[in-house]
Protein backbone atom coordinates (compact mmCIF):
# COMPACT_ATOMS: atom_id res chain seq x y z
CA UNK A 1 0.00 0.00 0.00
CA UNK A 2 1.42 3.21 -1.34
CA UNK A 3 0.22 6.29 0.81
CA UNK A 4 0.25 9.73 -1.09
CA UNK A 5 -0.45 13.37 0.91
CA UNK A 6 -2.59 15.64 -1.19
CA UNK A 7 -2.79 19.24 -0.65
CA UNK A 8 -6.29 20.78 -0.12
CA UNK A 9 -7.64 23.77 0.34
CA UNK A 10 -5.78 26.22 2.65
CA UNK A 11 -3.64 23.78 4.90
CA UNK A 12 -5.77 20.50 5.22
CA UNK A 13 -4.23 17.05 3.75
CA UNK A 14 -5.76 14.26 2.12
CA UNK A 15 -4.19 11.21 1.98
CA UNK A 16 -5.15 8.89 -1.00
CA UNK A 17 -4.28 4.81 -0.47
CA UNK A 18 -3.07 3.49 -3.88
CA UNK A 19 -2.82 -0.82 -4.34
CA UNK A 20 -1.15 -0.87 -6.91
CA UNK A 21 -2.01 -4.65 -7.32
CA UNK A 22 -5.62 -3.79 -8.09
CA UNK A 23 -5.17 -0.61 -9.32
CA UNK A 24 -7.95 0.52 -6.69
CA UNK A 25 -7.17 3.47 -4.35
CA UNK A 26 -9.12 5.16 -1.16
CA UNK A 27 -9.05 8.31 0.91
CA UNK A 28 -9.28 9.63 3.49
CA UNK A 29 -11.07 13.00 4.84
CA UNK A 30 -11.27 14.24 0.79
CA UNK A 31 -11.84 18.09 1.22
CA UNK A 32 -11.75 18.85 -2.40
CA UNK A 33 -12.10 17.03 -5.33
CA UNK A 34 -9.66 17.93 -7.97
CA UNK A 35 -6.46 16.75 -5.94
CA UNK A 36 -8.26 13.22 -5.54
CA UNK A 37 -8.66 13.29 -9.03
CA UNK A 38 -5.74 14.00 -11.05
CA UNK A 39 -3.76 12.10 -8.35
CA UNK A 40 -5.99 9.10 -9.20
CA UNK A 41 -5.39 9.94 -13.27
CA UNK A 42 -1.95 9.57 -12.63
CA UNK A 43 -1.70 6.71 -11.30
CA UNK A 44 -4.43 4.92 -13.77
CA UNK A 45 -6.63 4.13 -10.00
CA UNK A 46 -10.27 3.50 -9.34
CA UNK A 47 -11.28 5.13 -6.04
CA UNK A 48 -13.52 2.32 -4.11
CA UNK A 49 -13.39 3.97 -0.44
CA UNK A 50 -13.64 6.84 1.31
CA UNK A 51 -12.86 6.69 4.82
CA UNK A 52 -14.24 9.25 6.83
CA UNK A 53 -12.65 10.88 10.49
CA UNK A 54 -15.39 13.00 11.42
CA UNK A 55 -17.95 15.15 9.82
CA UNK A 56 -16.54 18.65 9.11
CA UNK A 57 -16.76 20.27 5.97
CA UNK A 58 -13.10 20.40 5.40
CA UNK A 59 -12.99 16.58 6.13
CA UNK A 60 -16.22 15.39 3.84
CA UNK A 61 -16.10 17.75 1.06
CA UNK A 62 -15.49 15.90 -1.47
CA UNK A 63 -17.70 12.64 -0.46
CA UNK A 64 -20.88 13.82 -2.95
CA UNK A 65 -18.53 14.84 -5.87
CA UNK A 66 -16.64 11.38 -5.70
CA UNK A 67 -19.38 8.92 -5.34
CA UNK A 68 -21.07 10.37 -8.76
CA UNK A 69 -17.76 9.93 -10.23
CA UNK A 70 -17.36 5.85 -8.43
CA UNK A 71 -21.05 4.70 -7.51
CA UNK A 72 -19.30 1.58 -6.22
CA UNK A 73 -17.36 3.51 -3.85
CA UNK A 74 -17.78 2.85 0.15
CA UNK A 75 -18.07 5.34 2.67
CA UNK A 76 -16.91 4.82 6.29
CA UNK A 77 -16.83 7.34 9.14
CA UNK A 78 -18.17 6.87 13.13
CA UNK A 79 -21.39 5.31 13.56
CA UNK A 80 -22.05 8.51 15.51
CA UNK A 81 -21.63 10.35 12.30
CA UNK A 82 -24.97 8.99 10.91
CA UNK A 83 -26.70 11.95 9.17
CA UNK A 84 -23.77 13.98 9.31
CA UNK A 85 -21.43 12.38 6.50
CA UNK A 86 -22.35 12.69 3.23
CA UNK A 87 -23.15 9.24 1.33
CA UNK A 88 -22.06 7.19 4.57
CA UNK A 89 -22.82 3.73 4.07
CA UNK A 90 -20.57 2.03 7.01
CA UNK A 91 -21.07 2.85 10.34
CA UNK A 92 -18.47 2.29 12.67
CA UNK A 93 -16.94 2.12 16.46
CA UNK A 94 -14.24 1.67 18.56
CA UNK A 95 -12.14 -1.85 17.78
CA UNK A 96 -13.95 -2.62 14.26
CA UNK A 97 -12.04 -3.23 11.59
CA UNK A 98 -11.97 -2.13 8.22
CA UNK A 99 -9.61 -3.35 5.30
CA UNK A 100 -8.32 -1.95 2.17
CA UNK A 101 -5.19 -3.22 -0.43
CA UNK A 102 -4.68 -6.82 1.57
CA UNK A 103 -4.20 -4.36 5.01
CA UNK A 104 -6.44 -4.30 8.02
CA UNK A 105 -7.20 -1.28 9.80
CA UNK A 106 -8.43 -0.83 13.49
CA UNK A 107 -10.90 1.76 14.19
CA UNK A 108 -10.71 3.79 17.26
CA UNK A 109 -13.47 5.90 18.97
CA UNK A 110 -11.66 9.40 19.73
CA UNK A 111 -14.68 11.66 20.56
CA UNK A 112 -13.26 15.33 21.60
CA UNK A 113 -12.98 17.50 18.83
CA UNK A 114 -16.51 16.27 18.05
CA UNK A 115 -18.59 13.66 19.60
CA UNK A 116 -17.95 10.98 16.95
CA UNK A 117 -14.81 11.78 15.44
CA UNK A 118 -13.13 8.05 14.89
CA UNK A 119 -9.41 6.90 13.47
CA UNK A 120 -8.03 4.67 11.36
CA UNK A 121 -4.75 2.45 12.39
CA UNK A 122 -3.24 -0.07 9.94
CA UNK A 123 -0.35 -1.41 12.04
CA UNK A 124 3.29 -2.48 10.83
CA UNK A 125 3.11 -5.65 7.73
CA UNK A 126 5.60 -7.17 5.89
CA UNK A 127 8.96 -5.42 5.96
CA UNK A 128 7.93 -1.89 6.97
CA UNK A 129 8.30 -1.68 11.05
CA UNK A 130 5.95 1.44 11.15
CA UNK A 131 2.52 1.50 11.73
CA UNK A 132 0.23 4.34 9.95
CA UNK A 133 -2.10 6.20 12.07
CA UNK A 134 -4.74 8.53 10.07
CA UNK A 135 -6.18 10.58 13.09
CA UNK A 136 -8.05 13.54 11.34
CA UNK A 137 -8.44 16.50 13.62
CA UNK A 138 -7.43 14.81 16.98
CA UNK A 139 -4.09 14.45 17.55
CA UNK A 140 -2.03 16.94 15.12
CA UNK A 141 1.97 16.93 14.49
CA UNK A 142 2.62 18.94 18.06
CA UNK A 143 -1.03 19.68 19.02
CA UNK A 144 -4.46 18.47 19.12
CA UNK A 145 -7.80 19.55 17.41
CA UNK A 146 -10.12 22.34 19.33
CA UNK A 147 -13.18 20.70 21.66
CA UNK A 148 -15.75 21.83 19.54
CA UNK A 149 -18.39 19.05 20.37
CA UNK A 150 -16.36 17.13 23.55
CA UNK A 151 -14.94 16.99 27.05
CA UNK A 152 -11.12 17.58 28.01
CA UNK A 153 -11.96 14.08 29.99
CA UNK A 154 -12.96 12.64 26.88
CA UNK A 155 -10.06 13.95 24.72
CA UNK A 156 -7.39 12.45 27.67
CA UNK A 157 -9.11 9.31 27.10
CA UNK A 158 -8.98 9.60 22.99
CA UNK A 159 -5.21 10.78 22.87
CA UNK A 160 -4.29 8.34 25.40
CA UNK A 161 -5.35 5.46 23.21
CA UNK A 162 -3.83 6.74 20.55
CA UNK A 163 -0.58 7.46 22.61
CA UNK A 164 -0.33 3.95 23.18
CA UNK A 165 -0.11 2.77 19.62
CA UNK A 166 4.13 2.14 19.27
CA UNK A 167 6.91 5.02 18.57
CA UNK A 168 7.41 3.94 14.89
CA UNK A 169 3.86 4.55 14.40
CA UNK A 170 3.36 7.15 11.44
CA UNK A 171 0.93 9.99 12.34
CA UNK A 172 -1.14 11.28 9.29
CA UNK A 173 -3.00 14.16 10.63
CA UNK A 174 -5.68 16.56 8.29
CA UNK A 175 -3.76 19.73 8.62
CA UNK A 176 -0.37 21.22 8.30
CA UNK A 177 -0.28 23.37 11.51
CA UNK A 178 2.78 21.92 12.97
CA UNK A 179 4.73 25.25 13.04
CA UNK A 180 2.56 27.21 15.17
CA UNK A 181 1.56 24.03 17.58
CA UNK A 182 5.31 23.73 17.99
CA UNK A 183 5.52 27.67 19.08
CA UNK A 184 2.80 27.16 21.19
CA UNK A 185 4.12 23.83 22.94
CA UNK A 186 7.67 26.19 23.68
CA UNK A 187 5.63 28.27 25.61
CA UNK A 188 4.63 25.60 27.93
CA UNK A 189 7.38 23.11 28.16
CA UNK A 190 10.05 25.45 27.16
CA UNK A 191 12.83 23.73 28.57
CA UNK A 192 12.14 20.60 26.81
CA UNK A 193 15.92 20.48 24.62
CA UNK A 194 14.11 17.95 22.17
CA UNK A 195 10.84 20.47 21.01
CA UNK A 196 13.49 23.10 20.74
CA UNK A 197 15.45 21.04 18.79
CA UNK A 198 12.45 19.98 16.71
CA UNK A 199 10.85 23.54 16.14
CA UNK A 200 14.25 24.37 14.90
CA UNK A 201 13.64 21.73 12.32
CA UNK A 202 10.44 22.47 11.34
CA UNK A 203 10.59 25.83 11.29
CA UNK A 204 13.68 25.24 8.37
CA UNK A 205 11.10 22.92 6.91
CA UNK A 206 7.88 25.50 6.54
CA UNK A 207 10.80 28.19 4.98
CA UNK A 208 11.51 25.90 2.19
CA UNK A 209 8.03 24.82 1.76
CA UNK A 210 7.64 21.02 2.92
CA UNK A 211 5.15 19.27 4.68
CA UNK A 212 5.73 18.28 8.52
CA UNK A 213 2.92 15.10 8.53
CA UNK A 214 3.26 12.53 8.64
CA UNK A 215 5.27 12.79 11.95
CA UNK A 216 6.06 9.92 13.82
CA UNK A 217 4.26 8.81 17.34
CA UNK A 218 8.08 8.39 19.51
CA UNK A 219 8.55 12.05 18.63
CA UNK A 220 5.03 13.53 19.33
CA UNK A 221 4.89 12.02 23.04
CA UNK A 222 8.76 13.60 23.39
CA UNK A 223 7.30 17.04 22.09
CA UNK A 224 3.37 17.30 21.98
CA UNK A 225 2.62 19.19 25.07
CA UNK A 226 -1.14 17.03 24.75
CA UNK A 227 0.25 13.99 25.00
CA UNK A 228 2.05 15.25 27.95
CA UNK A 229 -0.28 15.84 30.77
CA UNK A 230 1.52 13.25 33.16
CA UNK A 231 4.89 15.44 32.36
CA UNK A 232 6.10 17.17 35.75
CA UNK A 233 7.14 20.40 33.07
CA UNK A 234 3.37 20.47 32.21
CA UNK A 235 2.02 20.05 35.24
CA UNK A 236 3.30 22.79 36.80
CA UNK A 237 2.71 24.96 33.53
CA UNK A 238 -1.22 23.94 34.49
CA UNK A 239 -0.57 24.31 38.15
CA UNK A 240 -1.80 21.02 38.49
CA UNK A 241 -0.97 17.36 38.77
CA UNK A 242 -4.53 15.76 37.76
CA UNK A 243 -4.10 15.14 33.77
CA UNK A 244 -7.25 15.94 32.97
CA UNK A 245 -6.74 19.17 34.65
CA UNK A 246 -3.57 20.04 33.35
CA UNK A 247 -4.91 18.89 29.93
CA UNK A 248 -7.93 20.95 30.22
CA UNK A 249 -5.06 24.35 31.06
CA UNK A 250 -2.63 23.57 28.61
CA UNK A 251 -6.00 23.48 25.82
CA UNK A 252 -7.61 26.63 26.80
CA UNK A 253 -3.72 28.25 26.71
CA UNK A 254 -3.64 27.06 23.48
CA UNK A 255 -7.49 28.38 22.45
CA UNK A 256 -5.94 31.81 23.36
CA UNK A 257 -2.91 31.89 22.09
ZN1 LIG B 1 -12.44 19.15 12.16
FE1 LIG C 1 -10.19 19.95 9.90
Amino acid sequence: MQIYRLDALWDNYIFLLHDPESQTAAVVDPAELEPVMDKLRVLGARLTAIFNTHHHGDHVGANQALIEQYPDLVVYGGEGDRGRIPGQQVYLSDGDMVSFGGRAAQVFFVPGHTRAHIAYYFPPMGAEPWGELFCGDTLFAGGCGRLFEGTPAQMVDSLGKLRALPDQTRVWCAHEYTLSNLKFARTVDGDNPILIERLAEVETARRHHQATVPATLGLEKQTNPFLRWDQPALQATAHSAEPVQTFATIRAMKDRF
